[in-house]
């Protein structure tokens, strides 16, 4: 009798804890959400982003903006809002700012930004970027980027629908996430450096950014695989960032990750050529997840047809995972190098 009573009141405290840990979102676990991050889905977005419509998306042209459309109206539908303290998705750049470092006539343009609130400290803010401008139209071609960086461009936007599902069924980030489509990138980083300069939310406050750019296609250093990504500038600020990178890859995607440009001395300097190196250089740790460069690289082939889907969806469920590791952990990455 005794004994019986006892297991009751075992099997009654343990219900509670279960119970309690629901209340509490218990975000251990990001394996459903990983699933939300689909190939048919991001192909579907990419042949619209990469599609001649889009003129090749030059910084401030119609067919940029375009574009833009096109991706605030996923957000919509995904039910994934402007930031707090925003009036719209956008950030506006004027030209005067674009063609300050070296006139090219550009016209105004906008990053556009998205938003996920989080449950638990909500002023600490993980930035997703990629940028969504490319090269445009030369010699009456539409050069469309499919690769770079279409590719990050449906990436972010992927992860933003993942991570607005989980909120949706009580899993929401902890920290608040800013989905970042900068412009500019290939003029110079200008939207990036625009939103370090004029930033949304404190620079102090800002945990990591993780950066997208070309992560659709393979390398000829990777010619029997695409089962692998380049990591760039991890560990450049915090061990603990680098550490997120290749523990959540070892749990859940097991690409080959290729430290090689991350050498500082590689004659490449991959680390300086893209968006996560506007927030690096103000102290935030930052990553880069990108494919190498191809025989398409700024030509007119970057199509979408060329795009491996599954190497991008394995990609962009890499970049996930870590991105629900720094959202929900309990301590933010510690800037532990300078
Ligand atoms: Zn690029």
């Amino acid at each position: 009798m005794k004994k019986i009573v006892v297991l009751l009141l075992v099997a009654s405290a343990f219900s509670c804890k279960n119970m309690q840990a629901v209340a509490s979102k218990d975000n251990s676990d990001p394996t459903k959400y990983i699933k939300v991050i689909k190939e048919k889905d991001l192909k579907k977005m990419l042949y619209v982003v990469a599609s001649d419509e889009m003129e090749g998306r030059e910084t401030g042209s119609k067919g940029q903006k375009k574009a833009g459309v096109y991706m605030i109206d996923q957000y919509k539908k995904n039910g994934v809002s402007f930031p707090k303290g925003a009036t719209d998705y956008y950030q506006h750049i004027p030209a005067a700012y674009l063609n300050a470092k070296r006139n090219e006539n550009l016209q105004d343009s906008e990053n556009i930004w998205a938003y996920i609130e989080g449950s638990e400290k909500p002023d600490e803010v993980l930035v997703i970027s990629a940028h969504y401008d490319h090269v445009g139209i030369k010699n009456g071609e539409v050069y469309n980027g499919a690769d770079d960086d279409g590719s990050g461009t449906v990436a972010v936007m992927e992860m933003a629908k993942a991570f607005a599902k989980a909120k949706k069924q009580g899993h929401g980030p902890k920290r608040s996430i800013l989905f970042l489509h900068v412009t500019g990138e290939e003029h110079g980083l200008h939207g990036s450096r625009y939103y370090s300069e004029n930033p949304l939310f404190p620079i102090a406050n800002t945990i990591t950014d993780i950066n997208i750019d070309m992560i659709g296609r393979r390398d000829v250093e990777h010619a029997k695989t695409n089962n692998y990504v380049y990591v760039i500038g991890a560990d450049r600020l915090s061990t603990d960032l680098h550490n997120a990178v290749v523990a959540q890859n070892d749990k859940y995607t097991k690409l080959d990750l290729d430290f090689k440009f991350n050498d500082p001395k590689d004659p490449n300097h991959f680390y300086e050529r893209s968006d996560h190196y506007n927030f690096a250089k103000h102290g935030i740790p930052a990553v880069f997840f990108f494919n190498g460069v191809h025989e398409d690289y700024h030509g007119k082939g970057d199509e979408p047809q060329k795009i491996e889907y599954d190497a991008l969806t394995k990609r962009t469920q890499l970049a996930f995972v870590v991105a629900w590791d720094l959202a929900n952990r309990e301590n933010r990455p510690v800037v532990d190098k300078k």
